[in-house]
């Protein structure tokens, strides 16, 4: 379907019916400079660092040069927004570049966020700001660190031209430099890709965009017809289960649950107001606009995730005869949440298995760690030092944030501390294997918003050292790392109220 990259004058929504996507070359900038990259990304895709470097490089990664065989296209879906149906978004400032197949024959699709503007842009520039390019090219590459399904960043770029944003998160509307990311993924396909030409009737490109998915990144899945989507649904909502799970285990709260942000390949997908948990509280939420619904707080992502997925087995469901099979994909993703919880469970508390009464103790221990303002990350990690046949608080010293909610919660603490410690002595677990277990899990370095914020901040004044360097962190997370202490220690009070940002 070609298009030339604009939208209707006025800024009104152009409706592209009967295509999945639009053929869209990518706005050139004034002066593209590779300000980051990620080492291991490259590799993979097979770029030397010394083509990294290249000025060819910048060129084509900012969006002014095509190499051979690239052919860029915006992809076509809709979504549902915050519970409602949001109609066609498009990408309004996605472009993908092409596919490439790696020499271990692996296919990723290259694709840039902030290139220009699509035929689904409306009235937007289709540019992105550094802040958020910080944000999502240090975040994809922390999330698969920390192994989390994600999309990747291969590379960072500044444009060399300014963008201006009304800044409704934070209220300052001064120019800001413009990015762009290049990020990579085996596909970058939503949802929502699916609910568009459900929305409007059009079984027959529902069911073409169906077959192409399952046939390329659902190779392993056989059998036909209503069967074979059965089972391949039941595979979204299994991948997507366990996406869940790892977000829940390491503090992550994606901020915009929306249907056009949630992958079918179960990947982290589309970092914006994105935050990390510093103190345990399951009604946190980043999105500033979501301030009053909450309904994307962390406590409340597996309840969307399920949410989202019962939109998809709707849009799905033009294919199927009843809805029976939808129905159990759904129970799967239930199913495959329950279990993965329970392994996180396990691992977070260095138990060999998880028992009835452990999902109780974790309970009781997230209902302490709320009220008493408790960092998650620095209490999972020291709780490994406890010893369980004389257990104190000692280790966790570090974690509180408030010292007369400390003081206050210390006797249920201490009594939450000894039914641990008692539970642990009946685990077969040895001390050391529970103490290696417990360290996989818990990850000592998270991508806490006021560290990205500090590289954004010290970015944005030109020296974009912080980025590595937060980077170079993050591709260790369970590791300490001496004379790094200060990446794994306590949001510092200056940053409390500051939450993330996103467009
Ligand atoms: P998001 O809320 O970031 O998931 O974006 C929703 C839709 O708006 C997507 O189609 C985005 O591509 C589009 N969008 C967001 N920001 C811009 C922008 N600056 N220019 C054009 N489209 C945008
Ligand atoms: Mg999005
Ligand atoms: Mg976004």
């Amino acid at each position: 379907h070609e298009l030339p990259g604009d939208a209707e004058p006025g800024g009104q929504l152009r409706q592209v019916e009967g295509a999945l996507y639009s053929r869209v070359d990518p706005t050139p900038v004034a002066a593209p400079r590779v300000l980051a990259h990620s080492a291991e990304m490259a590799a993979t895709l097979g770029f030397s660092e010394a083509e990294v470097v290249s000025a060819e490089f910048a060129q084509v990664f900012g969006g002014n040069a095509l190499l051979e065989g690239m052919w860029p296209w915006a992809a076509n879906y809709g979504g549902h927004q915050f519970g409602q149906w949001a109609g066609q978004l498009g990408d309004g400032r996605a472009i993908s570049l092409g596919e490439l197949v790696n020499a271990a024959g692996e296919r990723w699709e290259l694709q840039l966020k902030g290139a220009g503007r699509t035929p689904y842009s409306r009235g937007a520039d289709g540019r992105a700001v550094l802040r958020s390019s910080v944000r999502e090219f240090l975040c994809s590459e922390a999330m698969h660190h920390l192994g989390v399904p994600t999309t990747r960043a291969l590379c960072l770029l500044e444009t060399g031209e300014p963008v201006l944003r009304d800044m409704f998160y934070d209220g300052h509307a001064a120019p800001e430099s413009g990015a762009i990311v290049c990020r990579a993924a085996p596909s970058f396909i939503r949802f929502g890709n699916f609910e568009l030409p459900a929305s409007r009737g059009d079984v027959t490109l529902l069911r073409q965009l169906v077959d192409f998915t399952i046939r390329r990144d659902f190779p392993e899945l056989s059998g036909q017809g209503e069967a074979l989507y059965a089972e391949w649904f039941a595979q979204v909502c299994e991948r997507t289960a366990t996406m869940i799970a790892h977000w829940m285990r390491v503090g992550f709260v994606h901020g915009v649950m929306n249907t056009d942000n949630m992958s079918i390949l179960g990947l982290t997908i589309d970092y914006g107001p994105y935050g990390w948990i510093d103190n345990f509280d399951p009604d946190w939420t980043p999105n500033t606009t979501d301030a009053q619904r909450r309904r994307y707080r962390f406590g409340q992502q597996p309840n969307v995730a399920w949410w989202n997925l019962s939109r998809l087995a709707g849009a799905l469901a033009p294919l199927f005869d009843d809805v029976a099979p939808l129905q159990a994909g759904l129970d799967r993703y239930a199913e495959v949440y329950a279990a993965a919880d329970r392994v996180n469970i396990a691992r977070k508390l260095g138990l060999a298995e998880c028992r009835d009464a452990d999902v109780v103790l974790m309970q009781d221990l997230h209902g302490l760690m709320a009220s008493a303002e408790i960092d998650m990350t620095l209490w999972f990690r020291a709780l490994a030092e406890l010893d369980p046949l004389a257990p104190t608080l000692q280790p966790m010293d570090d974690a509180f944030y408030d010292e007369a909610k400390q003081r206050g919660a210390e006797p249920a603490l201490m009594d939450w501390l000894t039914r641990y410690a008692t539970r642990l002595v009946d685990d077969p677990l040895s001390a050391d294997a529970r103490r290696a277990r417990m360290r996989a899990a818990n990850p000592c370095h998270v991508l806490r918003n006021y560290l990205a914020q500090q590289a954004i901040d010290q970015a944005s004044a030109g020296d974009p050292s912080g980025i590595h360097e937060l980077l170079d962190v993050m591709r260790h997370p369970y590791d300490d790392q001496p004379g790094r202490e200060a990446f794994a220690s306590r949001r510092p009070d200056w940053a409390r109220h500051k939450a993330g940002c996103s467009m």
